[in-house]
């Protein structure tokens, strides 16, 4: 099968390797979408390398069709279109115990520890279907769609996280893919306005299309200005940071009003610290929460609210590149110009 070999950072190769088999209580897929990460752009950028393999495989987000079937296998059959939460929990460590599988201490996931998506075939380890990590997908739902419920389901974890709820006042920082998602699922949760900052107009435009209240441009705006305008002078409920600069956290806890959540979603480059004012937290007992990966539920969830056409997920794909030209991808996903790039097979 044709491949993308992940060898180095800026070294991934379009290569022909060894079509994988499906062995016992495993599935084959055909890779019907995948679409690119801001994780798999880190990890190309050599900003992220924790748990990469050289070379691997990467790509986590995905659905396909069931090509193979191994022995012992239940419930999936060949033709079968599924989807798949990457992230496989162990179920024992004191992390599953207590709810938080996401963050699991011996989690395995696909794009990490297991070839991912970036190819022809993708072979699904045991583990993962015996977890109920696969779903199957509802015939209405495109495979983009299927395949952008992982991204998804993470941003329902930092809104569970920052509990934004019924009549919040929400910022979202960035309106990249990630921050995109935030908008809709804060609409959805009820927010009585939700207010986005972002440098680039192209996707500032989809921002408001979406549904943002008010966007921003930070670098012509003064954006603290115009949030206490909107937000009874005091600022927002939560602001969701869905950049991961660390320069904009102190700002961020700056914009929301006492008793505000501040989200850090995006993840930062590795060894990046932030000056914070301490005070800020303390006087103003700001909940700073973080996010990491996404559970089993928060991707059911997902993929039910894509299903239903509650979250335009699909809307969000601007770009479709051959997998052959897995570099062009990674750089057209990275420049900004669009918002979500799917990479496709000829
Ligand atoms: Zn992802
Ligand atoms: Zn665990």
């Amino acid at each position: 099968m044709h491949a993308a070999i992940f060898h180095a950072p800026n070294d991934i190769r379009f290569a022909e390797v060894e079509t994988p088999k499906a062995d016992d209580g495993e599935l084959l897929l055909r890779v019907r979408a995948a679409t690119i990460c801001g994780t798999d752009m880190r990890i190309y950028n050599g900003q992220k390398t924790k748990g990469v393999r050289t070379p691997s495989i990467i790509g986590h987000e995905f659905a396909g069709e069931v090509v193979d079937v191994g022995r012992g296998v239940r419930g999936f059959a060949v033709g079968d279109g599924v989807s798949m939460d990457p992230v496989i929990p162990c179920l024992k460590c004191e992390y599953c115990k207590q709810g938080r599988e996401n963050v699991c201490a011996n989690r395995t996931a696909m794009g990490y520890e297991f070839d991912g998506a970036f190819a022809e075939f993708i072979r699904i380890p045991a583990t993962g279907i015996a977890s109920g990590n696969v779903y199957k997908l509802h015939p209405d739902t495109s495979w983009e769609q299927a395949a952008l419920a992982e991204p998804l389901a993470c941003c329902i974890n930092g809104q569970e996280n920052a509990e934004v709820g019924m009549g919040d006042s929400v910022v979202v920082l960035g309106a990249g893919p990630i921050g995109l998602m935030h908008l809709q699922l804060a609409r959805v949760a009820g927010a009585r306005q939700v207010i986005v900052s972002e440098p680039n107009a192209k996707r500032r435009e989809v921002a408001a299309s979406l549904g943002a209240d008010l966007v921003v441009d930070p670098t012509t705006e003064d954006l603290s200005a115009c949030v206490k305008a909107r937000c009874d002078g005091i600022g927002a409920d939560v602001v969701i940071v869905a950049i991961g600069l660390p320069v904009l956290v102190n700002p961020a806890m700056q914009l929301v009003r006492k008793n505000g959540r501040v989200n850090l979603f995006a993840g930062f480059t590795a060894g990046d610290t932030a000056v914070v004012d301490p005070n800020l937290i303390h006087y103003n007992e700001i909940k700073v929460s973080g996010a990491s990966a996404l559970t089993r539920r928060q991707y059911e969830k997902s993929l039910r609210l894509i299903e239903a056409g509650v979250i335009a997920a699909g809307d969000l794909i601007t770009h479709r590149l051959a997998l052959a030209d897995i570099n062009e991808a990674m750089q057209v996903a990275a420049s900004g110009e669009g918002v979500k790039v799917s990479v496709v097979h000829e």
